[in-house]
């Protein structure tokens, strides 16, 4: 049972409802009201609508009621429902209900944490005031707080969403799984046992296909077998994080920490669940352009943000259950998305391949990701170029292998840098803000203008290479990222 801490906590967890097809609906209508609605037909997002490949990234109730997944291929969705309407996908459109629909959360609670383009955690804690009227109706505060945002959203929005209620942030998003679309559900503490117990324990979050497949095997085939099971037996089968960890989500144990400061990510990534095993056989065709796709995703959202990564990482997770990572810093921090991906699939041949790999040792991946992190934002581009021009003349010096080094150390610096302006002072000793901190506030008076104008002319010049070798659209963004952004996404000023 969920512990006594998140007790009295109220936390929803508001999930968007088939999100992409639901959006690509929305914007139909609203350039056609009379076309039709693609939520009441067979239709999903997905894939390349003219070659009919590619992967099902979302589907309507009536296409799953043909047995369309999320994740499938569309050949094969085709071939369960030959009327499926495919419609492309339009992240722009996407990103632009996404920040709606988080805007209206935000006005029923100040603690919503986004955890993905389409979902949110909320702590509605102590919010009853705002519910007076109903409550003295005799109607319950979380479920007439849960009716009310979700009317919003539908009647502004025009889609709908799940609320799932429980204490905790793990109950509360089981919760918003059941029944859909247009739903509250609860899922108390006291309602496990009847209402997650019986469920296959796949549907547990944080179960994934390989390991609800091992647990079944073993005859523990629902949740409340897993909540039954000795942990210690879980454990042999899963090991010791994984086993511990299903016992106690099966329990309905989880935290109900609403983290609030999603704006400020420390990182970026996208991760994609596979519906075939990658091995050493199929990668070169299978992860090239998956890794293309999520860089894509992730470029747009921090170029969205206006910001820009000094690391790329890759994430997988195996067969086994287990997670790798590997990460690189790059010598120029990007938000495009062609060395993110280049530089994600460099590390995964790194993980992955050749004799020390994973495909050597037998693995199998489920799950891959990339990202970026030592985010910056456009304030600090001039530093990062003189930073990028001293390193360039090692280069030239030295072997390029040495780049390793001092981009490492630089982003050691910067992320000191950032953390003194947030006021962490605590985290960030002076003697160690490095390089790029000195370029900002050392040097005598009068030396100091000379100085000032010696980096300029040397900026300049940097400039010109830096275009010269990643193009035009990596400064652009940079120097004038917000005059830039409102040129170049007439999407932005759209009202919703
Ligand atoms: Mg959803």
């Amino acid at each position: 049972m969920a512990g006594d801490k998140s007790r009295g906590r109220i936390i929803f967890h508001v999930d968007v409802n088939s999100a992409f097809l639901s959006w690509s609906a929305v914007k139909r209508l609203k350039e056609d009201p009379r076309a039709v609605d693609l939520r009441t037909i067979p239709s999903a997002v997905g894939g390349d609508v003219k070659t009919r490949h590619g992967i099902i990234t979302a589907k309507s109730i009536p296409a799953k009621k043909y047995g369309v997944t999320t994740g499938e291929p569309v050949v094969s969705a085709l071939r369960k429902c030959p009327d499926l309407v495919l419609i492309p996908s339009d992240f722009a459109f996407y990103r632009e209900c996404s920040h709606a629909f988080i805007d209206i959360l935000k006005k029923f609670s100040d603690q919503v944490e986004q955890v993905s383009i389409d979902e949110a955690y909320m702590d509605m804690t102590g919010r009853e005031a705002a519910f007076s009227a109903e409550i003295a109706a005799g109607e319950r505060f979380p479920e007439c707080a849960a009716a009310r945002i979700r009317q919003e959203i539908r009647e502004k929005l025009g889609f709908t969403v799940n609320v799932g209620i429980s204490h905790n942030k793990l109950l509360a998003k089981m919760a918003s799984d059941f029944a859909k679309p247009d739903r509250t559900h609860t899922l108390y503490p006291e309602e496990v046992p009847a209402k997650m117990w019986p469920l296959p324990i796949g549907e547990l979050y944080g179960c994934g296909r390989q390991t609800a497949d091992k647990l079944t095997t073993m005859g523990i085939r629902t949740i409340g077998d897993a909540a039954a099971a000795d942990p210690d037996i879980l454990k042999s089968i899963l090991g010791d994080k994984a086993g511990e960890s299903i016992h106690r989500k099966a329990n309905g144990i989880g935290s109900s920490t609403v983290r609030v400061e999603r704006e400020k990510a420390k990182s970026y990534s996208h991760e994609t669940t596979t519906s075939e095993d990658i091995t050493g056989e199929n990668f070169d065709h299978l992860v090239p352009p998956m890794i293309a796709h999520m860089a894509d995703k992730v470029a747009a959202r921090m170029q969205r943000d206006g910001v820009r990564a000094g690391t790329v990482f890759v994430v997988v997770k195996t067969g086994a259950f287990k997670r790798h990572t590997r990460q690189r810093g790059l010598a120029v921090p990007t938000c495009e998305a062609s060395v993110i991906s280049e530089t994600g699939l460099q590390l995964l041949r790194d993980l992955l391949l050749g004799d020390g790999g994973l495909f050597a040792r037998g693995e199998t991946l489920r799950l891959l990701g990339v990202g970026g992190s030592n985010l910056e934002e456009g304030e600090y581009r001039q530093l990062d170029l003189f930073s990028w021009a001293s390193q360039q003349k090692m280069e030239t010096g030295e072997r390029k292998e040495g780049s390793d080094v001092p981009a490492a150390k630089r982003e050691e610096a910067k992320h000191d840098v950032r953390k003194v302006r947030q006021g962490d002072t605590a985290a960030a000793p002076a003697k160690e803000t490095g390089d790029s901190a000195k370029t900002a506030s050392q040097g005598g008076k009068a030396a100091e203008q000379d100085e000032a104008n010696e980096k300029r002319r040397r900026l300049e010049e940097m400039m010109t290479r830096v275009q010269k070798r990643y193009g035009n659209a990596v400064l652009q963004k940079g120097m004038s990222r917000s005059g830039d952004k409102e040129k170049k996404d007439p999407s932005a000023g759209h009202e919703r």
